[in-house]
């Protein structure tokens, strides 16, 4: 068959600017030689409707082992008694345990979107926010930090059946005991969506949400640096009699109820190839050099958060727990948007996001603040000593934002930089 060039030229052109680049976008990650390869593979071609032992096909012998592996390898890093690794996306296991928990209509408590929650956890636009009533609670003005009197509040108010914990662009430890206290204060269940902390948290370095939530999902892509895709997971309270009551009037355990919300409510046919690829991260993660992958990018951000505020930035709530933080740029350059500063500086090979700060006087289009992270660095294998330097850059980046020159000249210093950190091999 004759190559494909128009679409593999492209995707040597998208390797290159990931090569040459410096990577800030906290929700990414480079993913293994061998993460690539899996998802690669001919597990592809293959339909495997339902779970390990119990499928619709027929010729699914291999793609139960690999998913067994799958799943008893993110049992074994978060400590769960129960796994779904099938989940297309973060956004799909977060719609799939909305649908168990919730009937249409009903209440539940989330971040709110613009001070740090993701689109999964009741915007307007998604299907959370279409199909239930979502609450959201906020983070305080002088702190940056959950406001957890107010979620307590809210709770008592519209006794919601759910309290969602877990954000996009909140860089503290989250208090999942208070929010856990708050949920069984009024009969809620909790979930904890630990998508962005969640190779931090598989690495030991911040508190597990199993041991105080209901449900927790995540997706696998971020700092947990596996390929894209989404799990759900069931710790403690898994043999607790909290069944659900269907609408049939029959009691199920969550565990059951989960994966038919997944296969087939949510979803058809798992992607085998993407599973054998979570089989592989998962047990990455599993090696003692991971904790010191994980140990490095807290370590990175913390310098990083530290550098920014020596050049004069407000980062909210002061500094960073984890692998992120929320720049906040009206105290250094009141007229400048997150999105201006997001097109200057990719083109200066620097790339992050824009992203609304809490009580943003700007439209989610424009924002007044950008989100940077650093697994996607870090896993290039840069150091704190470079932190400094990569903010500076970003600096004179954004003090130049109309000189072409000076914004190219960036460019290059950050192609010569980063040619010290080779990519893999692939
Ligand atoms: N949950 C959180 C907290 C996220 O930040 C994201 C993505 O940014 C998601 C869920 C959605 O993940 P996906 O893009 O895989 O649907």
């Amino acid at each position: 068959m004759k190559r494909d060039t128009l679409v593999f030229d492209i995707i040597k052109k998208e390797h290159e600017r990931q090569l040459g680049g410096i990577e800030l976008i906290a929700s990414e990650n480079f993913v293994s030689e061998q993460v690539l390869e899996a998802m690669g593979s001919v597990m592809t071609n293959k339909y495997a409707e339902g779970y390990p032992g119990k499928r619709y096909y027929g010729g699914c012998q291999f793609v139960d082992q690999t998913e067994q592996l799958a799943i008893d390898r993110i049992k074994e890093i978060y400590g769960a008694e129960w796994a779904n690794v099938q989940p297309h996306s973060g956004a799909q296991a977060n719609a799939a345990v909305l649908s168990v928990i919730l009937n249409p209509g009903d209440a539940f408590l989330g971040l709110d979107l613009s001070h740090g929650g993701h689109l999964s956890h009741g915007s307007p636009v998604n299907s959370s926010g279409i199909l239930y009533n979502p609450i959201a609670y906020k983070v305080k003005e002088d702190t940056g930090l959950v406001d957890y009197d107010e979620m307590e509040a809210l709770a008592i108010e519209h006794k919601p059946k759910l309290i969602i914990g877990g954000a996009s662009a909140y860089s503290r430890e989250w208090d999942y005991k208070r929010m856990r206290e708050i949920a069984d204060k009024i009969g809620a269940l909790f979930m904890v969506d630990m998508a962005h902390p969640a190779g931090l948290i598989a690495a030991g370095l911040l508190d597990n949400p199993l041991k105080y939530a209901h449900v927790v999902t995540s997706t696998t892509h971020k700092t947990l640096r596996g390929p894209r895709g989404g799990i759900i997971l069931i710790g403690k309270d898994f043999e607790n009699p909290w069944g659900i009551t269907t609408k049939k009037g029959e009691v199920r355990m969550m565990s059951s109820l989960l994966d038919s919300s997944v296969f087939p409510g949510q979803q058809g046919g798992p992607l085998e190839h993407v599973i054998a690829a979570k089989a592989v991260a998962f047990g990455e993660a599993l090696l003692p050099e991971y904790k010191e992958y994980q140990a490095q990018v807290k370590k990175n951000a913390a310098v990083m958060a530290q550098a920014f505020v020596d050049l004069g930035y407000k980062v909210i709530s002061g500094g960073t727990d984890n692998h992120s933080m929320l720049i906040d740029l009206r105290t250094k350059y009141p007229e400048i948007t997150g999105k201006i500063v997001e097109n200057t500086i990719v083109k200066a090979e620097i790339t992050v996001n824009k992203n609304m700060v809490p009580f943003d006087s700007r439209s989610p289009f424009l924002t007044s603040g950008l989100r940077v992270g650093t697994p996607a660095i870090t896993t290039r294998g840069v150091k704190e000593d470079l932190m400094p330097v990569i903010v500076q850059l970003i600096d004179d980046a954004i003090a130049n934002i109309e000189n072409e020159k000076m914004i190219h000249s960036i460019g290059e210093k950050v192609h010569s930089l980063m040619k010290d950190y080779p990519l893999f091999a692939y």
